[in-house]
């Protein structure tokens, strides 16, 4: 696998799909996330749950994570030079990759040579990433908010956070974990972890992002809980970038 990893990024077979960020309350693709893909010449499509992991136990998610962060930089601006509504471009960042020494610096590389605003760059952060070594972490994510970049905090809820470091952290968004969400209509305690999410992150003044919204119940409900934004199939499975400028060029104009 480690092998056949390095064969795939010097022959270029990793792809970037997107996947629209809708915004609550006007229905609007406001953002777009970033999920790479790996086209294998014989094994086809490999999804990043199969190799994420060996890329990050081999050191190769160093690599791998600038590439996806410039592909996506230079995507986003390709889109707005192309005159679609302008969106920000959320990227995933993996803890090696966030904690390798020099990483401030490929941020900085993939903005200025794309020519990418800084504001409309979102890293998306686990809570295992930024609460382990917090303090450390700290100064990073300071840099990181100086820039103009923002923050996202992904798989909200599925990790250990402490209120204290998300009170102090520069991080502007939340994003519900799924598991949350798959069973929301049915399953009281995950209307209550939601709503909780939804009510701490408005209380603290960041947006509430809802994954894998599959269904217009799960919609609805979220919607009643004050949530800002929301991702997932009932929208749109991730699309090519071709896939995704159609879409975008469907949507009226939203000036910024
Ligand atoms: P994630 O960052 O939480 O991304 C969301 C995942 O949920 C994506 O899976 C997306 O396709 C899936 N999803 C979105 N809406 C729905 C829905 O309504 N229902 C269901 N069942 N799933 C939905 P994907 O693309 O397979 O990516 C899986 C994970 O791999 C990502 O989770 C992220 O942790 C990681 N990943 C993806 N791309 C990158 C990358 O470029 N760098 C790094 N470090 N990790 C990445
Ligand atoms: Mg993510
Ligand atoms: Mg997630
Ligand atoms: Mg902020």
């Amino acid at each position: 696998m480690e092998s056949n990893l390095r064969r795939a990024l010097v022959q270029n077979e990793f792809i970037l799909h997107y996947q629209p960020l809708v915004n609550l309350e006007t229905g609007l693709i406001i953002g777009v996330e970033a999920l790479i893909r790996w086209l294998h010449p014989e094994l086809g499509v490999i999804m990043p749950d199969r190799f994420i992991h060996v890329a990050e136990e081999t050191g190769l998610i160093n690599p791998i994570g600038d590439w996806v962060l410039c592909e996506a930089c230079r995507q986003a601006q390709a889109w707005c030079d192309e005159g679609l509504p302008p969106v920000f471009m959320a990227v995933n960042v993996a803890p090696v990759q966030f904690r390798q020494s020099g990483f401030i610096e490929v941020v900085a590389g993939a903005l200025a040579t794309s020519g990418l605003e800084p504001g409309r760059l979102e890293l998306e952060l686990t809570e295992r990433t930024v609460m382990h070594d917090a303090d450390i972490n700290m100064g990073t994510l300071s840099a990181l908010h100086r820039m103009g970049v923002e923050l996202s905090l992904d798989d909200f809820g599925t990790g250990y956070s402490s209120l204290a470091y998300l009170k102090r952290f520069p991080v502007g968004k939340l994003k519900i974990d799924r598991s949350f969400v798959n069973d929301l209509e049915t399953d009281p305690d995950d209307w209550a972890i939601a709503s909780t999410i939804v009510s701490m992150g408005r209380s603290l003044r960041m947006t509430v992002l809802a994954e894998g919204v599959e269904k217009p119940e799960q919609l609805t409900l979220l919607r009643k809980m004050g949530c800002d934004m929301a991702q997932g199939y009932l929208f749109s499975r991730p699309v090519s970038a071709e896939g995704m400028a159609d879409m975008l060029r469907r949507q009226p104009f939203v000036s910024r």
